[in-house]
């Protein structure tokens, strides 16, 4: 459960914390508005680590305007202005917004619902459309624990239809030793991007021709295909069996799901025959159908059925990023079909087949309940209960959760699992969904111990989440550095001189027998030259050979963390990296 703190002035309350940095978004609005006064303001959040803010502007945000921009912001913030709210009947808000020279602030207004309530917060000569809530001054802000981090492009709305707008980013905390080490964070974040170590170790990309729609080169395949090989095994270890459905079925499949009322926005569609069909956005209609081929008897279940499933959703272009948000992705579905009785264990079985994958990689994790939506399509009655059986599994499991009121999805209540990876940034991959709605929808059947027809219950759940996403998460989380079974050049082989070249030849056939992904580096290069760049490529094993290993039929190993290991001899080196390639250490 949430936990307030005693102190509600500190970071550690979340409500707070949000209305410090979106205050801080506020100062920046009104230093923009100082400094260039012809500004439109579009919109200004707090975000996870900090707050943004849109500007329709001729000026372009350079570097030296943010140093001004800051300048002008600590400014504000010796003013000490109080932050004043009042609120405006509709009319006046946009016709105010309009005579400040503000059309995106009236447009906002305009598509206000009809009984909204219409604030500003006023502070100084400056007054912002905003919700709220703020700091009730902008003396609260510490002058020197606040940075512009960056200014990039930002279309309206995120629509590459509307104008592009400029957004800066800027962080803010309580003190400077903390807004000091947010920083060097975000530097190390820059260091791990995927985007640049997916070109760096050649792995993977994303190119014009196919926006949100990722290439993966024969190293990034590597590390995909140990994924899911490593998924396969642990789903058959769970007792799941493994289906594969098609990406395009027929329009109508998604009426019945319910996919069409929420989620047609998202879905690309074709025609085949005069037919209309769709490109899945979700593999869970497939799976329903598969379930239907035959009639099953109560001893048939629970019935775990996994599928890695390529599904299309469309995003907007300006939230593409890597392969963190893409159009095309592979989720690690699975379905689990049961009988009202089995839900607590199967659940309680999903939770910690998910431990066990994020423990394998070193990842933290966190739980969250997400309970059912506006326009979740069940009863009233049908909500309490399912919301009531998460809750009771999460404490029967025992480990703390935070409450997610109203996040679960359309058909139900989910379990998620936020992920903290190697420098400490929560990334939600991991989600159980359990689900009376669909076999519903599709009238799944099973017959009981007493013979007649009864409804199965299921859950959804994925482990990895999208398979893409999990891999770019991966390349920062090691920072490029995979862990030896997910590397795709496990060794290489470094001969020093052409006469120990026959040797080293023979020293990767025989690493290669063994099933290794091993190369050579036979060039003319003086080895500190080829080590530098195995170091680069981030290689676990650098295997250097002279004439005394050949000699001694030994290996002279150097690890990619750790230096020089010494000599040893061949058949012991693979037997040590063979253990740790098979118990997949980290
Ligand atoms: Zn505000
Ligand atoms: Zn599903």
């Amino acid at each position: 459960m949430i936990r307030m703190s005693d102190n509600l002035y500190t970071f550690e309350n979340e409500d707070y914390k949000k209305a410090y940095r979106h205050t801080t978004s506020h100062i920046l609005a009104q230093a923009v508005k100082r400094l260039y006064p012809g500004t439109k303001l579009a919109i200004g959040p707090a975000i996870a680590d900090g707050f943004y803010y849109d500007f329709d502007t001729e000026e372009p945000f350079t570097p030296e305007t943010l140093e001004k921009l800051e300048a002008e912001m600590r400014k504000i913030i010796k003013e000490k202005l109080p932050l004043e709210r009042f609120e405006l009947p509709r009319e006046e808000a946009v016709k105010f917004m309009e005579g400040l020279g503000e059309p995106y602030k009236a447009e906002l207004i305009r598509d206000l619902p009809q009984d909204a309530v219409i604030s500003f917060y006023k502070q100084g000569e400056f007054t912002d459309l905003c919700a709220g809530p703020h700091v009730d001054s902008t003396g609260r802000i510490k002058a020197n624990a606040f940075k512009l981090t960056s200014a990039t492009g930002a279309y309206w709305r995120g629509n590459s239809d509307n104008k592009m707008l400029q957004r800066i980013y800027g962080t803010c905390f309580q003190t400077r030793d903390e807004l000091d080490k947010h920083l060097e964070r975000i530097e190390e974040a820059k260091r791990r991007d995927h985007r640049k170590l997916g070109r760096e170790l050649d792995l993977f990309a994303l190119f014009d021709e196919g926006p949100g729609f990722p290439f993966f080169f024969p190293k990034g395949m590597v590390i995909r295909n140990e994924l899911e090989s490593y998924w396969r095994e642990l789903h058959r270890k769970c007792g799941y069996q493994e289906i594969k459905t098609p990406i395009i079925l027929n329009e109508e499949l998604w009426h019945r799901s319910g996919h069409w009322d929420h989620y047609k926005e998202n879905m690309y569609f074709t025609k085949i025959d005069e037919g209309d069909y769709a490109v899945k956005p979700m593999n869970c209609p497939g799976s329903m159908l598969s379930y239907k081929r035959r009639m099953w008897s109560y001893k048939d279940l629970p019935m775990r059925v996994g599928e890695l499933g390529l599904v299309h959703r469309h995003e907007l272009s300006g939230a593409l990023h890597g392969l963190m948000r893409v159009r095309a992705f592979t989720q690690d579905d699975a379905h689990i079909f049961m009988t009202e009785d089995q839900v607590q264990d199967e659940i309680l079985g999903v939770i910690n087949k998910i431990d066990s994958v994020y423990k394998l990689f070193g990842f933290n994790y966190h739980i969250e309940l997400s309970t059912c939506p506006e326009d979740f399509i069940g009863s009233q009655e049908m909500r309490n209960y399912s919301e009531s059986i998460l809750k009771e599994v999460l404490d029967r499991h025992g480990q703390a959760y935070v409450l997610n009121p109203g996040d679960g999805a359309f058909y139900g209540p989910k379990i998620d699992f936020h992920l903290e990876d190697a420098i400490g940034r929560t990334w939600q991959c991991g989600t159980i969904q359990l689900d009376f709605q669909m076999p519903e929808r599709f009238e799944l059947e099973y017959t009981g111990a007493d013979g007649a027809k009864h409804r199965p219950i299921m859950i959804h759940t994925v482990a990895f989440g999208s398979l893409e996403r999990f891999i770019g998460i991966l390349t920062e989380h090691f920072a490029g550095a995979f862990p030896l079974w997910l590397a795709p050049v496990q060794a290489i082989v470094m001969p020093i001189t052409d006469r120990s070249r026959d040797y080293a030849e023979r020293v990767a056939a025989a690493l290669n027998g063994k099933g290794f992904r091993v190369e050579t580096d036979l060039r003319n290069e003086k080895i500190g030259y080829k080590i530098r760049e195995a170091q680069m490529q981030k290689i676990p094993y650098m295997l250097v050979l002279g004439d005394k290993e050949a000699e001694d039929g030994t290996v002279t190993v150097r690890k990619r963390a750790g230096g020089d290991q010494g000599a040893m001899k061949l058949d012991d080196f693979i037997a040590a990296i063979t253990a740790e390639k098979d118990t997949r250490a980290v």
